[in-house]
């Protein structure tokens, strides 16, 4: 697995009285997820023309923010302290090349669904939309996470979808090919906040709500074992690899969102990253 996770110190582009430093681990790169640690902040708002989004401030001053796919080069952070003060910060972000993926030997009614198929589809959206606006005070994230199947990568995160020769949505998720029936384990631990059945694209799909706005998702399980409200801890099985939904082969589709924005799922193993444990450590005397 190739990762690197970096910590920078960047300082105020304003000319604030006092300079506060802001320390960053994660990749400056669209698509990812970041932690950061603003001194002293009670509230931290991440602005560019897809989001203006506050992320929660857990003790002094740490936060998790993701940068969404196609987030411009410059992303200002506003960060509140408890000195009443707020510091602009400009973070540069590298952009991505995003592949095209073509995707040939989808049944057609899944790619130009019907009206009857639409119906499907609201339940479907109406049900995931729910389950990734949940905010709760868990602090499970903290604890890090895992790859929940492995396999081959066969869909990267942001690629540019083209269905039997039709654009459709950039991919929301990471596919990893792994046989039918291979367990699949929770990344992390959490609340299931949805364990859905047949729906239209993600087939039997799950949620774990992990705190902090951030949710994990697998899609396309042959089968779910775990039901909404159950708790689950980190490799816990909750279903098994499938191909249901608008799925050709065998694989997990393993997505994740933070705050209502989707980024690229391997980037949460970077708070598992040896830099980032030291900041949660700093912060929270973890060993
Ligand atoms: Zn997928």
């Amino acid at each position: 697995m190739r990762f690197k996770a970096i910590c920078l110190i960047i300082c105020s582009l304003f000319t604030a009285p006092k300079t506060e430093a802001l320390e960053i681990c994660g990749d400056l790169k669209q698509g990812e997820l970041l932690l950061i640690k603003g001194a002293n902040a009670k509230e931290i708002v991440i602005s560019d023309n897809l989001q203006d989004k506050e992320y929660k401030v857990y003790d002094n001053g740490i936060a998790l923010i993701a940068l969404h796919r196609d987030a411009p080069p410059k992303v200002q952070l506003r960060v509140y302290n408890y000195a009443d003060a707020t510091t602009f910060y400009d973070l540069q972000i590298a952009p991505m090349k995003w592949d095209i993926q073509r995707v040939n030997g989808v049944a057609q009614h899944k790619v130009t669904p019907n009206k009857q198929h639409q119906k499907e589809i609201n339940r479907e959206l109406a049900d995931v939309n729910k389950a990734l606006t949940t905010r709760s005070d868990y602090n499970f994230w903290k604890q890090g996470f895992i790859l929940p199947v492995d396999g081959r990568i066969s869909g990267n995160f942001g690629n540019q979808r083209v269905f039997n020769g039709i654009p459709k949505n950039p991919h929301s998720g990471t596919d990893i090919a792994a046989s039918a029936g291979t367990p699949v384990k929770a990344s992390g631990s959490g609340k299931v906040v949805l364990s859905g059945k047949d729906y239209f694209y993600t087939g039997n799909m799950i949620i774990i709500d992990h705190g902090a706005g951030l949710q994990t998702i697998y899609a396309h399980l042959q089968k779910a074992v775990v039901k909404n409200g159950d708790e689950v801890k980190q490799g816990d099985i909750i279903g098994y690899v499938g191909q249901t939904g608008r799925a050709v082969g065998a694989h997990l589709h393993w997505g994740a969102s933070l705050n209502g924005v989707r980024f690229r799922p391997h980037s949460l193993l970077n708070i598992n990253d040896k830099r980032c444990k030291k900041m949660q450590e700093n912060i929270w005397g973890n060993k």
